[in-house]
């Protein structure tokens, strides 16, 4: 990992270890990815982040992490 990050926390617990407190690079760009700032799990990218932090706790932030959890890394 590489330049600065920061961490903030996400209404969502982290699906690895229930942790709320998230980590991303500093620029946060939309495409940057997100990860359990305990357990270094990739939670999902910043631009969703963004779109859980809006709507705040709730099946459909639930959903979203659900979805970028699942998704195939590459
Ligand atoms: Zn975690």
């Amino acid at each position: 990992m590489s330049g600065l990050s920061v961490d903030f926390r996400l209404p969502v617990a982290c699906p690895n270890c229930g942790n709320h407190r998230m980590r991303v690079s500093q620029v946060k760009n939309p495409d940057d990815k997100v990860f359990c700032a305990s357990c270094t799990r990739y939670i999902c990218l910043y631009h969703e982040a963004a779109t859980i932090l809006q709507k705040g706790p709730g099946s459909e932030s639930e959903a979203l992490i659900e979805k970028a959890a699942n998704r195939p890394s590459d």
